[in-house]
């Protein structure tokens, strides 16, 4: 079949808004992009890649029919100020939360980050994977440009219950101010020498048993693996590391989001590793129930 012929919704989310224990919906934004374009393309080419795998995944023991999951499709937002979008963002959130759902957002760029936060209560944690540590206050005059998320997520979410995983890019003064506030990292380098699961319990201990958001920035995955991104940045992640963490923390998750795919400069196979992902993920909070 041509992939042009699947269905519009991501793949197995066959359950109705009101019956579904996950919703995941799309935000096609990129209007703050810095380097590559494209990343509003997104959402469509991530559904569209879902339909390749089989519904049972040998790894978790989980067949995707079995999950109560919903495809909200794209919110409404491509052309909109940051500002708009954020609020936008924030408002289907809480709508999922309030109807005590878990909430999966594909991006679209970081930058949509924020408002997802925003409708969570203060108390959670905020696990980042990303390969640039994004703390900017502003960039480019915008506050909320995608290298300034985790400083706008600290604005929501005390900056002691923020971890960011996979870092090896940033501006020197970005990185002494990270610094200086406490802000919790591991590089890309040190989780290469000490290995992914001593990261996690790291981590873990950091994060204590809080409640954790996790924002997947797909560029935390090395350019080898995901080539199809914004900002580009060797010297990554595994795919491997990525699914040890997911396993690693999914009985806290309360939320997921997965950014920064770029189909423009993509061939299919980040496209394809992100669906992977986002599948991954909703089979693992399965698993835990
Ligand atoms: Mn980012
Ligand atoms: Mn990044």
């Amino acid at each position: 079949m041509n992939p042009m012929d699947f269905p519009k919704y991501f793949a197995d989310a066959e359950t109705s808004f009101k019956d579904a224990e996950i919703i995941l919906f799309g935000v096609p934004y990129d209007k703050t992009t810095s380097f590559r374009p494209g990343a509003s393309k997104a959402p469509d080419k991530i559904r569209e890649a879902s339909w390749n795998f089989e519904t049972y995944n040998i790894r978790t023991n989980f067949d995707l029919r079995e999950a109560k999951f919903h495809d909200y499709g794209n919110i409404d937002v491509k052309n909109d100020k940051p500002e708009i979008m954020i609020k936008k963002v924030k408002d289907i959130t809480s709508r999922i939360l309030n109807e005590k759902k878990f909430p999966i957002a594909i991006g679209g760029e970081h930058s949509i980050t924020p408002g997802i936060i925003q409708a969570f209560p203060k108390d959670i944690a905020v696990l980042s994977l990303d390969a640039h540590i994004d703390f900017r206050d502003e960039y480019e005059k915008e506050s909320f440009n995608h290298a300034c998320v985790i400083r706008r997520i600290a604005d929501h979410v005390n900056i002691k219950n923020i971890a960011v995983l996979g870092v090896r890019s940033a501006e020197k003064e970005e990185f002494i101010e990270a610094k200086k506030q406490g802000l919790f990292y591991v590089d890309s380098y040190e989780i290469r020498k000490e290995g992914i699961q001593k990261t996690l319990e790291k981590t873990k201990q950091y994060l204590k048993n809080k409640k954790i958001y996790l924002t997947l920035d797909i560029d935390v995955i090395d350019p080898s693996f995901a080539p199809g991104v914004s900002t580009p940045e060797p010297f990554g992640l595994t795919t491997f590391d990525v699914l040890e963490c997911i396993e690693f923390f999914s009985s806290q998750l309360v939320g997921f989001d997965l950014v920064e795919v770029c189909p423009p400069y993509d061939h299919g196979e980040t496209s394809v590793l992100a669906a992977k992902i986002v599948r991954l993920v909703i089979e693992n909070i399965y698993s835990n129930k």
